[in-house]
């Protein structure tokens, strides 16, 4: 919400730009950190003005350059969605505008029904967030756009349903996958997706490495989305969802549909998430490195059949995806019980400090049993297929001091019979 959109210029380090860009203190009184503005309606300075703003909003005239189309109604937008959405820009390289809404899935189902179209295919990577995945099958198929599930890390797979899939409206990857973290290759689907007659829109949701470590834009995606509620907010105690895109055009597409969803994030929780911003960096990296100590610290325990992370890989294809398009390895592993479920349980009971809960990406360290929890929706294939076992515990790392972690996943080992 500044009158010039680049205060200093477009040069500035992400980590500089999200403290100085798309906020003016002059427009909330003076204070060095924005307001909160509650208002549900604007007022306007003349009938002329408010004639304007609404010819503005459904499309029929454009603003001058420099003009900042007047606000209206707090759920066509309100300033602190304004200044949170210019803020988050420059934390997603490639990105030119954002769209907030008042959670993940809300900033998928839009993402998905206005680029869906009747007849239409969406490709997409399994395993999916259990919430995508409802809402491919249980709503877009019944309205009659297809689904073509591809197995994520299947990379020449991915490259065959992309050229085989008629009326192609949407391709979706979640990489890393989730508990298993297998890695899809974002710049060969989104070159199989170019070379597609229809052009489908590449969307690419980014909670789990995202925005310090994986940059899909960069990458050939058109889409970025965010469950916000994990590692961008950072503290679990809110929820929210983000999507940012290359070209301003998308976002204004998913701003359209956002008004008539009415799924915009309230000005509180904007406020929450701008001010979490410029941390987010900080936190992820120690995070990722507190989990990779971890990780690396438990590889071969005699109880655990496996430690899933990305610098323990084995699979060429999974080393070569994750050494090109991941800066760190992230705050998520998960172990796999010789014991099975009962072992995982006896774990997870015995932990003193990693609590039992499900999510992700906050500064305390959460635990939970995927295939009785986040993934029990999934049939006895899908979990065989994607891995989750009975065994499996998914573990996202907080900031705490690793020794402390690692002692607490020692004991609850040891205590595993
Ligand atoms: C949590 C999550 C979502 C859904 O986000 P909400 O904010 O809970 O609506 C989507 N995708 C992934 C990968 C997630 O972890």
């Amino acid at each position: 919400m500044s009158e010039h959109d680049e205060p200093q210029g477009g040069a500035l380090h992400p980590r500089t730009a999200v403290l100085t860009r798309g906020f003016d203190p002059s427009l909330s009184v003076g204070s060095a950190r924005p307001a909160v503005f509650r208002s549900s309606t604007y007022v306007f300075a003349s009938p002329e003005a408010a004639e304007r703003a609404f010819a503005m909003a459904t499309g029929k005239i454009h603003p001058h350059t420099g003009e900042r189309a007047d606000l209206i109604y707090s759920r066509i937008s309100h300033p602190n969605a304004e200044i949170l959405e210019d803020q988050i820009v420059p934390l997603e390289p490639g990105a030119r505008e954002a769209a907030v809404f008042n959670s993940g899935m809300a900033a998928i189902m839009t993402s998905f029904f206005t680029f869906a179209r009747p007849h239409g295919t969406i490709v997409y990577t399994t395993p999916l967030y259990g919430g995508t995945t409802g809402l491919i099958h249980n709503f877009l198929e019944p309205f009659g756009v297809k689904g073509i599930p591809v197995p994520s890390g299947d990379s020449a797979g991915i490259d065959v349903a992309i050229r085989g899939a008629e009326n192609c409206c949407i391709v979706y990857i979640e990489t890393p996958a989730n508990p298993t973290l297998t890695m899809t290759d974002i710049e060969r689907a989104a070159e199989a997706a170019a070379r597609h007659p229809d052009r489908p829109t590449v969307m690419v949701d980014n909670t789990f490495l995202g925005p310090a470590f994986q940059h899909p834009l960069e990458l050939g995606a058109d889409l970025v989305l965010y469950s916000a509620t994990k590692f961008l907010s950072g503290f679990s105690d809110m929820v929210a969802g983000v999507a940012l895109a290359r070209n301003s055009e998308t976002v204004n597409m998913l701003r359209s549909r956002r008004v008539m969803f009415g799924n915009i994030l309230q000005p509180d929780e904007c406020w929450l998430l701008d001010g979490r911003l410029p941390t987010v960096s900080l936190r992820m990296n120690r995070q990722s490195k507190n989990a990779q100590r971890l990780a690396e610290a438990l590889n071969g325990h005699k109880r655990l059949i496996r430690v899933i992370y990305p610098t323990l890989f084995e699979d060429s294809e999974q080393i070569r995806i994750f050494r090109k398009q991941c800066a760190y390895p992230g705050a998520l592993f998960s172990i796999d019980f010789r014991g099975g479920k009962k072992a995982a349980f006896e774990f997870l009971r015995h932990l003193r400090i990693a609590r039992n809960a499900v999510s992700l990406g906050g500064v305390e360290t959460l635990s939970c049993h995927p295939k009785t929890t986040t993934h029990s929706g999934m049939s006895a294939a899908e979990l065989a297929e994607s891995g989750v076992t009975d065994g499996l515990v998914r573990i996202s790392v907080g900031i705490e001091d690793w020794r402390d972690l690692l002692a607490d996943f020692e004991q609850a080992l040891a205590a595993v019979g």
